[in-house]
């Protein structure tokens, strides 16, 4: 039974290695203010308790072990039919990290090989499929350290994918296995990693940050500063900004691609005739997102004042997540309706015609039969300007829904716009702002176009963009990233 385990144990000296990111993490958790939970204290506490993690203490000694049936039970043997009397192959391979028995699949092992004849190293990218690794393929390994000392897991198959010869081996190291542990266990946990801050106009006015065009253009480290910052608040603004109508563009492509829309790849917000859209007037504009009638509201929103001679036309902006937490301390009633009640936006015009529906409020998942906190949000969808008509629920029959919609909107909106919630900003010439379209509402004051110009250059960028490059600067700068609200330690 036990022949077709393949164990391998390594014992880590002290010190040699990184301390298990997990432990880092979680003890990193204990002492922050905003981390997010799913989950009451104490199921919290039971469920990171089991995390993988300590260094251990004992010294250094590789010991490729000889099947231990203590372990068998980490890694049953499939039944074996009737006609099959010979080798079974192994499914799981156990391996010893920090003092402790891991196994993972034999599949995983082999997938995630990235070898030069499974990875290109050019490209990156694979050079097999998944489908292609045989169901019965078998694994014998043994602990081998690298050219850097560093303690590996060398894996000999058999039953390979055809076409590779005899000669392939899969190395995985110790750091890469306990990673991928760790993350798997930290994904399923649901408990989020999160440094968002949510603020009101008290907490934004003190912590607000201003970078240097100069600094944002020319240094990585300033970069990454100010899309940390920009992460956390969902705002952040520039200054010394250049006098032209590129500078957007080149601000915007600090961070990467910009976003085409049918607005154009930059578009300008300048009062004029017959305007398209309410924010070419000269009228006050509530706060709002853009572009919610879309499939992927654009992530990053991007202002460069070119132009502000006109008097009036101020600018507004609200944490709508810091309401919508406000709402569910209020109201867990009023927080459930607008997680749920179907808001439609459309952009209905000759020449395009846009048409989304969304509930307010999107929650990240969370466990069933617990109760979601207020750093569950995922997003907020709240364009009164660009809804159109509620498309369901809205007869006789489901009247209380849409009146209990109508209750919660009017207590959010007290909320968004409430004086201590909103931020007021008069943006100058040569300054600009960006902010999370997804998070952070905006609004403008009504101006006097008669009695002078105001004009401002904008664009937009994606998530998919912005994540990318924070994730590239925290590789460089903190050597970890995030993604799925899990933290990663970079591994060479
Ligand atoms: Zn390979």
């Amino acid at each position: 039974m036990s022949g077709s385990l393949c164990v391998v144990t390594s014992r880590i000296a002290q010190g040699s290695l990184r301390r298990p990111a997990i432990a880092k993490e979680l003890a990193k958790r204990a002492t922050r203010r905003s981390f997010t939970s799913f989950w009451p204290t104490t199921a919290r506490a039971q469920a990171q308790a089991p995390a993988p993690a300590q260094a251990s203490p004992e010294p250094a000694s590789i010991t490729p072990a000889p099947a231990n049936p203590a372990f068998s039970h980490t890694s049953p043997p499939p039944p074996t039919p009737p006609e099959q009397h010979n080798h079974i192959p192994a499914k799981h391979v156990a391996v010893t990290i920090d003092g402790h028995p891991r196994t993972f699949d034999t599949a995983f092992l082999r997938d995630s090989c990235s070898c030069p004849q499974c990875v290109d190293p050019h490209s990156k990218q694979k050079l097999f499929q998944t489908s292609d690794i045989p169901q019965d393929i078998d694994a014998e390994c043994k602990a081998v350290f690298d050219d850097k000392n560093r303690l590996l897991v060398e894996i000999e198959w058999k039953n390979d994918i055809k076409g590779y010869g005899s000669d392939h081996r899969t190395r995985h190291s110790i750091d890469w296995l306990r990673r991928a542990l760790d993350t798997e266990l930290l994904l399923r946990g649901a408990v989020r990693h999160d440094e968002r801050v949510l603020w009101d106009k008290d907490r934004i006015t003190k912590d607000n940050k201003w970078v240097d065009y100069a600094g944002w253009m020319g240094q990585d480290e300033v970069l990454f500063d100010a899309l940390a910052h920009l992460n956390k608040y969902g705002l952040l603004f520039l200054k010394n900004v250049p006098e032209s109508e590129e500078s957007v563009v080149d601000i915007a492509g600090r961070i990467g691609t910009l976003k085409d829309t049918f607005y154009g790849r930059t578009w300008d917000v300048r009062s004029k005739q017959k305007a398209e859209n309410i924010a070419y007037t000269p009228q006050f504009l509530g706060l709002h997102m853009d572009l919610l009638y879309t499939s992927n509201p654009p992530h990053l929103q991007l202002l460069h004042s070119l132009r502000a001679r006109a008097p009036g036309g101020e600018s507004f902006f609200s944490d709508s997540f810091h309401a919508a937490q406000r709402l569910q301390q209020k109201s867990e009633f009023h927080f459930r309706t607008l997680c749920t009640f179907p808001v439609t936006y459309h952009y209905h015009h000759p020449t395009h015609h846009y048409h989304y529906t969304r509930p307010t409020i999107e929650l990240y998942p969370y466990p069933k039969y617990s109760e979601p906190t207020n750093l569950a949000i995922h997003r907020v969808n709240w364009s009164p300007p660009f809804q159109g008509p509620f498309e369901a629920r809205i007869g006789a029959d489901h009247q209380t829904t849409l009146r209990n919609y109508l209750a919660a909107a009017h207590a959010y909106e007290k909320l968004v716009s409430s004086e201590e919630n909103l931020f007021e900003y008069r943006l100058n010439e040569g300054e600009c702002v960006i902010f999370d379209n997804r998070r952070v509402l905006h609004a403008r004051k009504a101006f006097d176009a008669t009695k002078g110009e105001r004009w401002l250059k904008g664009a937009y960028v994606d998530d998919d963009v912005f994540f990318s490059k924070l994730r590239v600067l925290e590789e460089r700068y903190t050597e970890q990233w995030l993604a799925d609200g899990v933290v990663r330690p970079v591994i060479d």
